[in-house]
């Protein structure tokens, strides 16, 4: 297929839509032409959204190459994200006769992009058999479309006009991807999508649950343990925040430049938390945490008791910030000590230059605040900030569990592959400024049994020794995972 690059800005990361190019002019839903503008229009303001909104931009996608788009894959109601693709598919709503692409969906555009954007700033995520982690990648791909919508003044008045979230009202904001949630109602029934009107809705009031705990499979009201379903709890949350955010900023400004200025801050603080959250897991209550953090370090605290509420909310309370040292509500306090998650947490200042790998002794003493052996290599990997603020750079350990099951039909099991390590920034002097560790030791074979037996109840893993080919044939038969070669455990495709 002819694939015709479009010219980026330099410094953007290239995609590629295959097929051939159209000159800009309004065209009819349906057709290529349309779908090649929209598919262009709605990635290249993803990609806006979240330069703007994290603190290093990102020049090039996870892997360094352009990312290919495929707007016409085939028939379903889906699309996904390969780490080389976005493919969209398309299906005929079997009650209005219509088809429906997914490329023409805002929301599944940005939703998609942001699984690319997520796997640039944490690569570690995409293997994780962690299911909290598999969620959060959802949930962040939601968090994507819901900001990337908010960038419209058009969609900014509508909102404030259906009450800006006021009174747990459903909304063009919090519904998402609504086309598509029609047609899989429309083709699939009530037993597929409990109602017609979205895909998902951030409005809701799905409480946290170990997601381990709940059953593989739920009715669309229901939590279930499956990533898009238990994904509802932290963008349920992050839609509170934003809702509270709007509220504050309504005192000032009950215009659309207020919705914009509250988007943006939430935006923000669930970036920012992206970018210096440790290697490994994603667990909602440490992003939390963290988001908390980094408002009290850079926004003043303002938004501090309105992530605490959002994440009560949905069952996430956070541990309490010293009274003194609350940012925020009283002004000029000094940041209090935190004890808070293990996982995530902030390694006190006095000890960062200690830590930093390039001086004589950071690097074994690095691997003492991780728990590891003195002389144990850490992968590296550095991304630029912008203009003269440094750089964030990881260092990671990696290991490997051997998991025996008999469903996996493999003697051997496979090998689950487990992070841990540091994300530090350093300012333009060099100087280590934070740092953030996910220490050792791994889960046990026991836990990551525990997740894979669940992975493989939901029909997960392709666990065939000659194994599917494509990406697109995973996605067909709906396993994420594949075992690849050495028996590791891997995945294939988010959608
Ligand atoms: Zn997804």
């Amino acid at each position: 297929m002819p694939a015709t690059p479009s010219p980026r800005e330099p410094g953007e990361p290239a995609f590629v839509i295959e097929g051939r190019r159209y000159a800009p002019a309004p065209y009819a839903p349906g057709t290529l032409a349309f779908q090649y503008w929209q598919g262009e229009i709605a990635l290249e303001r993803a990609i806006r959204v979240w330069e703007d909104l994290f603190d290093r931009d990102f020049a090039a996608w996870q892997g360094g190459q352009p990312l290919r788009v495929r707007l016409r894959a085939g028939r379903d109601l889906n699309a996904f994200y390969d780490r080389k693709s976005l493919q969209f598919f398309f299906d005929r709503d079997k009650t209005s006769g219509r088809t429906v692409y997914a490329c023409e969906s805002l929301d599944v555009v940005t939703h998609e992009a942001g699984h690319a954007i997520l796997d640039v700033y944490q690569p570690g995520y995409w293997s994780s058999v962690d299911l909290e982690t598999a969620s959060f990648h959802e949930a962040f791909a939601d968090c994507s479309a819901l900001l990337t919508t908010l960038t419209d003044a058009s969609v900014r008045r509508a909102f404030l006009e259906e009450g800006a979230g006021a009174g747990r009202k459903s909304n063009l904001v919090s519904r998402l991807a609504e086309a598509l949630g029609r047609a899989i109602f429309d083709n699939y029934g009530p037993g597929a999508l409990g109602d017609p009107t979205r895909l998902r809705d951030a409005n809701n009031s799905f409480r946290y649950e170990p997601p381990e705990s709940l059953p593989a499979g739920a009715p669309d009201s229901d939590l279930a343990g499956e990533p898009h379903s238990f994904s509802r709890v932290f963008t349920g949350a992050f839609y509170d925040l934003l809702v509270w955010l709007l509220a504050r900023e309504a005192k000032r400004d009950p215009g659309e430049a207020g919705v914009d200025r509250a988007r943006r801050l939430a935006g923000r603080l669930l970036g920012r938390a992206v970018e210096t959250l440790p290697p490994g897991e994603a667990r909602y209550r440490a992003v939390a945490f963290r988001m908390r953090e980094i408002d009290q370090s850079e926004e003043g605290g303002v938004a501090s008791i309105g992530i605490e509420e959002a994440f009560r909310q949905h069952g996430m309370a956070l541990p309490a910030l010293a009274a003194r040292g609350r940012r925020g509500a009283r002004s000029g306090g000094r940041r209090g000590s935190e004890q808070g998650a293990r996982r995530g947490r902030m390694a006190p200042s006095r000890a960062l230059r200690a830590l930093d790998p390039d001086r004589p002794g950071g690097a074994a003493a690095l691997n003492a605040a991780l728990g590891l052996p003195g002389r144990t290599r850490l992968k590296r990997t550095s991304m630029p900030g912008r203009l003269g603020s440094g750089v964030r750079e990881q260092f990671i350990h990696r290991d490997w569990i051997r998991v025996r099951h008999p469903a996996l039909r493999r003697p051997g099991g496979v090998l689950v592959r487990v992070l841990c390590g540091c994300t530090l920034t350093r300012g333009p002097s060099g100087d280590v400024e934070q740092a953030t560790i996910a220490p050792h030791p791994h889960p046990t074979a026991a836990a990551m049994t525990r997740h894979v037996r669940r992975w493989l109840a939901l029909g997960a893993i392709d666990i065939r020794r000659d194994g599917l080919r494509t990406t697109k044939a995973h996605f067909k038969a709906r396993t994420p995972f594949r075992v690849g070669r050495g028996g590791v455990l891997e995945r294939v495709y988010f959608e």
